[in-house]
């Protein structure tokens, strides 16, 4: 399969390249070419399908032209070594469960999918000194971190926003050593992000150095995404037996952020899921909701809010959601709605639903909740992606509820590393000369 730029200038790439480049030269995103249907013999033997066989049938799709059976099934098992359940909340609504990885958020899958393809790709080429750059604002470096720590060839750079991530989110990637530094930045996620996209632009950086981008700008991390929500219809199929696809409704909210997510959602719809419409949550960085009202993408500075890791102001995959819709203002506010919260409604909404049900969301998850307790109709079932841990929010979710929590192994593990962190200012001269000198180093 080939891809092509969104900016249109580049097409004809193949998935390696796609993967190594991450961005394209014209700054588009990745797409590939075709989104091949999935046969309706799949949909009527998804409910007797393991997780592991849905992705990848879901990956041959997308991958099963540019790497090799064996190896595809290899990288598909091994990434998902762990479930991702559909659990019931109240009455309609369901919460898809994405927090059952390594790093306790749904990040763990893309980012643990495009590292072990990444080095798979290296490996054949024999490689070397491959630099990964990811901006995070919170979760994706930990999970890109994790996927990639030890794997030889590779180096992770992770830069996240000085004093604007959770203290276990900072340690889930300033404690590993070994081939991943992290760097703070004083700035936003925005900073951040603009920092990688600059670099990648950068000839003389380029022309020394190898980079790629583990954001969810590059379709390796982005298009396995999809494997979930395929996941999750087959598990809601199970809980209503007697109701046949379309009489399911599924309805699906997410999160969203940088809008990598619902994106791979929509490629999902796209290769055939019976989604009947779906809703982005977001916090108060509406971007996309106005752009919903009124037609106008303007991007504008993040604000920070409690459900940190969507507090992005110019979302990179909004450019893959127009190019999908060939621009189709119309199409795209037909397929999906918008919603809007703010940290009060946030707070009352993981309170209210912890009170009355007894589970526990994380902020991000909360907006997903209440958009589906305040739109979904009676016939309609409700999904929202849990994308993280409650407890990977610790602070500010146990002031919500005026209790302790319990803080999953996993999470403990992490919090005793010693931190090991590289300051540096929002500039992009420092970051560059950083990384030169840096990659002269592990070149030794
Ligand atoms: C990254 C993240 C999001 C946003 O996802 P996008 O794909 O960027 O829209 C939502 N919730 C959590 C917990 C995240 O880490």
């Amino acid at each position: 399969m080939k891809y092509y730029s969104t900016n249109k200038t580049i097409s004809g790439v193949s998935l390696k390249d796609a993967v190594v480049k991450g961005l394209a030269e014209d700054k588009g995103l990745f797409m590939p070419e075709q989104i091949k249907q999935l046969p309706p013999s799949f949909f009527d033997t998804i409910i007797n399908m393991s997780f592991q066989e849905i992705a990848l049938a879901v990956a041959e799709a997308f991958f099963g032209e540019d790497v090799e059976n064996e190896a595809l099934k290899n990288i598909v098992y091994d990434t998902l070594s762990f479930d991702v359940p559909l659990v019931h909340v109240k009455d309609n609504i369901y919460s898809l469960e994405l927090f059952h990885g390594p790093t306790l958020a749904f990040k763990d899958v893309g980012a643990r999918f495009m590292s072990r393809l990444l080095r798979y790709f290296i490996q054949k080429e024999g490689e070397k000194n491959v630099n990964v750059l990811v901006a995070t604002s919170g979760d994706t470096g930990s999970a890109v971190a994790n996927g990639f720590l030890g794997v030889e060839g590779i180096h992770v750079f992770v830069l996240y926003p000085k004093g604007l991530v959770s203290p276990i989110q900072e340690c889930q990637f300033t404690t590993l050593g070994q081939n991943i530094t992290a760097l703070e930045i004083d700035g936003t996620f925005d900073d951040c992000q603009r920092l990688v996209k600059t670099a990648f632009a950068d000839k003389e950086l380029n022309s020394s150095l190898k980079l790629t981008s583990a954001n969810s700008i590059n379709v390796a991390r982005f298009l396995p995404q999809a494997f979930y929500y395929f996941y999750a219809y087959a598990q809601l199929r199970a809980i209503h037996p007697k109701l046949t696809q379309e009489e399911l409704e599924m309805v699906i909210c997410v999160p969203s952020g940088n809008f990598g997510n619902i994106t791979a959602g929509l490629f999902a719809k796209e290769m055939g899921l019976p989604v009947k419409r779906f809703i982005a949550a977001n916090n108060r960085n509406d971007i996309f909701l106005q752009y919903l009202k009124t037609g106008q993408y303007q991007p504008r500075p993040s604000v920070p809010t409690i459900a940190n890791a969507m507090d992005v102001g110019d979302p990179s995959n909004f450019a893959r959601i127009l190019d999908l819709y060939h621009g189709s203002h119309e199409k795209i506010s037909s397929l999906i709605s918008g919603v809007s919260y703010t940290d009060e409604e946030i707070s009352d909404t993981i309170q209210k639903c912890y009170q009355e049900t007894g589970y526990l969301l994380d902020p991000h998850g909360a907006c997903g909740y209440r958009a589906l307790s305040q739109t979904l109709t009676n016939n309609e079932n409700g999904i929202f992606l849990e994308t993280a841990h409650p407890a990977k929010f610790l602070d500010t979710v146990e002031k919500i509820i005026g209790e302790k929590i319990e803080i999953p192994v996993k999470l403990q593990e992490f919090m005793k590393g010693e931190k090991q962190i590289i300051s540096l200012k929002n500039d992009f001269e420092s970051f560059k000369n950083f990384l030169l000198s840096a990659a002269l180093e592990n070149k030794d």
